[in-house]
């Protein structure tokens, strides 16, 4: 039988990196980190190994838990220095962000990072080969779905496809969020806000359900302010659509993934890291 796998991850940052609240000067003094300590502990309890793409500026803030996780066999990548989309950065001013943030977790860790997903999933081919000329092994930032905005700007042509979805060139992966369609428009269902806005039992898990029972590579995206237990900081001046989604109910994402972790183990998913999964990648492409 064909091995499925399965990625968990979380991109490390506070609620105020979220692109839909820069238009609100977000409070930068309240946070919701703990969040991420609450989802490695639930991560832990089932011995998942998951994957951290960690944000440069808040490595020293958050070193001790990046050091116990890194010992615990999760693994640490990168989420960029700052928040930043790299396509709103020049190729030249990304590539030295990017440098910087490599080397500000490997100093922490006195190891090699070698995954990267994008602040806002904004790589598009020039920059995604940037993050293939610093050194990184893979990229995490594509959504495969077509027609989506996130989907449109990679273009993969002369790339294998080792395992469904993903992507392999000269030793780098691409291994992407999960697309689905829903009344005929694209969307993620790796995470992300309609995680929150759909209905979880009506809509969101039966799609998630008809995924697994194909596909062979799930993987998911998390953030600290859906495990956080304060609440979201007031909002002022966003739109509804923004209060949406970013709307969060206690324990409701817990119980959401709890019930995905079921899923998977249910259609026989192995629990990988992002780095082990670009490893199989790696088995599994033409020599
Ligand atoms: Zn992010």
């Amino acid at each position: 039988m064909d091995r499925k796998f399965a990625a968990l991850s979380m991109d490390v940052e506070d609620w105020y990196h979220l692109d839909c609240l820069q238009s609100c000067n977000p409070d930068t003094s309240k946070s919701m980190l703990d969040g991420f300590v609450n989802y490695a502990e639930m991560l832990n309890r089932h011995g998942i190994k998951a994957t951290f793409f960690v944000l440069g500026e808040l490595a020293q803030q958050a070193r001790e838990t990046l050091l116990y996780l890194d010992g615990c066999g999760h693994e640490i990548a990168c989420h960029g220095m700052h928040h930043t989309p790299p396509t709103s950065l020049s190729p030249a001013a990304f590539a030295e962000q990017l440098r910087c943030a490599k080397q500000t977790l490997e100093d922490l860790l006195g190891k090699e990072v070698t995954g990267y997903r994008a602040p806002q999933n904004a790589l598009d081919d020039e920059r995604l080969a940037i993050v293939q000329k610093i050194g990184f092994h893979y990229d995490a930032s594509w959504l495969d779905a077509p027609e989506h905005p996130i989907s449109r700007r990679l273009h993969f042509s002369g790339w294998e496809e080792p395992l469904p979805g993903t992507r392999w060139r000269d030793g780098f992966c691409e291994l992407p969020l999960c697309g689905s369609t829903l009344l005929g428009r694209p969307l993620c269902i790796s995470g992300g806000g309609w995680m929150h806005v759909l209905p979880w039992h009506g809509v969101m898990k039966p799609l998630i359900a008809a995924y697994l029972r194909e596909a062979r590579v799930y993987t998911l995206c998390a953030y600290p302010f859906e495990f956080s237990d304060r609440a979201m900081p007031s909002l002022s001046g966003v739109s509804l659509q923004t209060r949406l989604r970013v709307l969060k109910s206690p324990g409701a994402m817990e119980r959401r993934v709890e019930q995905l972790i079921d899923m998977l183990e249910h259609h026989a998913f192995e629990f990988a890291t992002f780095e082990d999964l670009s490893h199989q990648l790696r088995r599994e492409a033409r020599p």
